[in-house]
């Protein structure tokens, strides 16, 4: 089975079991195995090249082969001073490949390179108020603390310091261009890499936007704790001998039922199981519970969204939750009243014990809410980036980049139809002054109330209104000032972005706008539940729930009207059917969509769009932010590009289609006389 090496090792740390299933193909894993993908869609797959690019004494051990990598490694290590990127070090079966160690004389620093954001205010040497490492950065500092104690191991003389290198929140890009400096090329297998293509000036050099923090104090919090193997405690080093021991023998460390196994990746829906596939998670839990297939019809405790008890109750071996005490439960309220989180668990509770697959819809809170909205109605979505490097000078790492909306209208009279779109992908140009612009355009045209799902659009304005400012400040630069002149409706921008939203809450400056946004997240999680979302009020749960009960949505979106002449006017389809049925339920619009990108498996893109729900909102998605940084860094043939852009602007036009969906179906249902509302 190989070597134990960091990822692994990691894995191993969030739960030892995973070991087992790591790299057996049989087992259905939802983690991206291509790591290249995954920093794509996290925006910092430039950092690695760029952190190397300050040390441009380093010396990269470029083989693969890991015999080969160590010997050219040791050979490099006989140096009295040296700089030595991807060096391998093998010790026992345990394996570490160090992203930049520098030799001086009898010291190592060991540098772990992460695209994470760090700010020292808030993260400062990554331990919390009580000692312990800080949650946040538990796998980062793991991995630093693996590799520190493999070299101390091999190089027992030498003081061995580890360090973070990070993007640094309070730096600022000294240049123009930098962003642009780093191209994707795909290699001769297929996969994607970063390469730098033009050198860094020397203020790029000076001014560096990663910072390299010590670690050693969390690394050493880690290095020096117990671990519990085989019911023994033991110290790290003994801990990852074991791992590595039941590695080589193929044994299965026995898996502990916890509330990680919720989010655990080696599990399969029934569908991929009925392929061939296995679960990892139903064979860890038959083995740990003795439990048969029937049991897992019964949906665990941990299905309930946001329940703080399930982590206690697991413990005392309340798994099902059948199990679960009614009284654990506040009452579902009679009176007209928006849910509590607490309410909606005790909702998504009772349905489930009594096998209701029926929607709990509020129709007079929803009445009262619709009451006070202004016709048309307009629906909004943005897609956005956070490059690690900034796209301009002036900003900082990880600063937001809005380069996508979509927008939709539904009149009163129930026309529908989408009205605008903004895409911007032009490799390096800045489109967020563009992009309001656009919006503004698009949503000046009448006083309608203007719908968001969750906060993220809020907060991109907010970020946009800051970066007008700033831009308005007096500056000497004359790059700067430039900017300035194509600024000269900032004021109206400013007014603009303050009517249709609200300060966030680190805003010096509050205000609530005239034409504030409507959240509809909110408005589902106080007035509708459907058992088809479990715990998850994400949109993509919401909508094929909607559509599921909604008998107008199918009879009206099963024709091929979406996209044709006299239907509903689409910037993007053409005659689309909406509802397609799979075994009697409705097959979820999104799994209608054309492939993002023809490069990759379907099980990737699958995991890519699952990032989405992760994110509890689609303009968190990691598919349409790896889309963006294709189109950005990534030479490709003309029709690559569009048909990527094609599949942008779709997807983009479903998330706000998908919001009129919604309250086309509440609209249907707030008609109907009879109350469903209330238990
Ligand atoms: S299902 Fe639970 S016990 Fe099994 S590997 Fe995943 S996290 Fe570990």
């Amino acid at each position: 089975m190989g070597y134990l090496t960091k990822s692994r090792f990691i894995k191993a740390m969030e739960c030892p079991t995973k070991l087992y299933y790591e790299g057996r193909r049989e087992y259905r894993n939802r983690q991206l195995e291509d790591s290249f993908l995954e920093a794509l869609a996290e925006g910092g797959f430039q950092v690695g090249e760029l952190a190397r690019c300050y040390h441009p004494e380093g010396i990269k051990v470029d083989e693969r082969d890991t015999d080969t990598a160590v010997k050219k490694t040791e050979e490099l290590m006989k140096k009295k001073n040296i700089t030595i990127f991807e060096g391998a070090f093998l010790s026992n079966q345990l394996l570490v490949r160090v992203d930049i160690l520098e030799k001086t004389g009898n010291r190592l620093n060991l540098i772990e390179v992460k695209a994470k954001s760090y700010d020292g205010d808030k993260d400062g040497d990554f331990l919390n108020q009580r000692g312990n490492v800080n949650s946040n950065w538990s796998d980062k500092i793991n991995d630093a603390a693996f590799q520190k104690m493999v070299l101390k191991r091999i190089f027992p003389q030498y003081a061995v310091d580890a360090y973070l290198m990070l993007p640094d929140k309070n730096s600022i890009c000294p240049t123009e261009g930098l962003h642009q400096k780093f191209k994707i090329q795909t290699l001769e297998n297929g996969r994607k890499t970063v390469v730098q293509q033009q050198e860094l000036t020397e203020e790029e050099l000076d001014e560096q936007i990663l910072i390299a923090v010590n670690a050693n104090k969390a690394v050493d919090n880690v290095l020096y704790s117990y671990y519990s193997f085989g019911g023994e405690e033991m110290p790290l080093e003994n801990f990852a001998d074991c791992l590595a021991a039941s590695m080589e023998k193929g044994e299965k460390i026995p898996p502990v039922v916890k509330m990680e196994c919720k989010a655990c990746e080696f599990q399969a829906t029934e569908d991929e199981e009925a392929k061939g596939l296995k679960s990892g998670l139903k064979e860890c839990w038959k083995e740990a519970l003795g439990w048969g297939e029937e049991d897992f019809q019964n949906p665990a405790i941990f299905e309930i969204g946001n329940f703080p008890k399930a982590k206690t109750m697991l413990a005392q071996g309340i798994i099902k939750m059948k199990d679960l005490d009614p009284g654990e439960f506040e009452p579902v309220p009679s009176e007209d009243v928006a849910l509590t989180t607490k309410q909606r668990q005790a909702l998504q509770a009772k349905k489930t014990l009594r096998g209701d697959f029926t929607s709990w819809i509020n129709r007079s809170g929803l009445g009262r809410e619709m009451d006070s909205w202004t016709y048309p109605l307009h629906l909004i979505d943005f897609e956005t980036a956070m490059p690690a490097i900034p796209m301009h000078k002036g900003m900082r790492p990880y600063e937001g980049i809005a380069f996508q909306f979509s927008h939709h209208v539904l009149h009163e009279d129930g026309r529908v139809e989408h009205r605008g779109e903004y895409l911007k992908d032009e490799p390096g140009a800045f489109p967020n002054f563009e992009f309001i612009r656009a919006l503004k355009k698009e949503l000046e045209e009448d006083q309608g109330t203007i719908f968001r799902y969750a906060a993220h659009e809020n907060s991109y304005l907010n970020m946009i209104y800051r970066q007008i400012q700033r831009s308005g400040e007096n500056s000497e630069d004359h790059e700067e000032q430039e900017e300035k002149e194509t600024l000269q409706d900032r004021e109206e921008l400013l007014r603009f972005i303050k009517s249709i939203t609200k300060s966030t809450k680190n805003s010096p400056e509050k205000w609530v706008g005239e034409r504030n946004m409507v959240d509809l997240l909110e408005l589902v999680k106080k007035y509708y539940y459907d058992p088809r979302m479990k715990g998850s009020n994400s949109i993509k749960k919401v909508l094929p729930a909607v559509l599921n009960q909604s008998e107008y949505l199918q009879e009206k979106y099963k024709e091929p009207i979406y996209g044709s002449r006299r239907g509903i006017p689409s910037l993007n389809f053409e005659n689309q059917i909406w509802i397609q049925y799979q075994e009697g339920e409705v097959i979820d619009p999104y799994k209608l969509l054309p492939p993002m990108f023809q490069d990759i498996t379907d099980e990737e893109q699958e995991i890519l769009d699952e990032q989405i729900e992760r994110g509890g909102s689609i303009a968190d998605g990691g598919a349409a932010m790896a889309a963006y940084a294709r189109l950005q860094f990534e030479d490709m043939p003309r029709e690559e590009r569009e048909e990527i852009r094609r599949a942008l602007l779709k997807y983009c036009e479903l998330d706000t289609l998908a919001m009129v969906m919604i309250i086309e179906g509440w609209r249907e249902q707030s008609n109907k006389k009879e109350d469903s509302g209330t238990e």
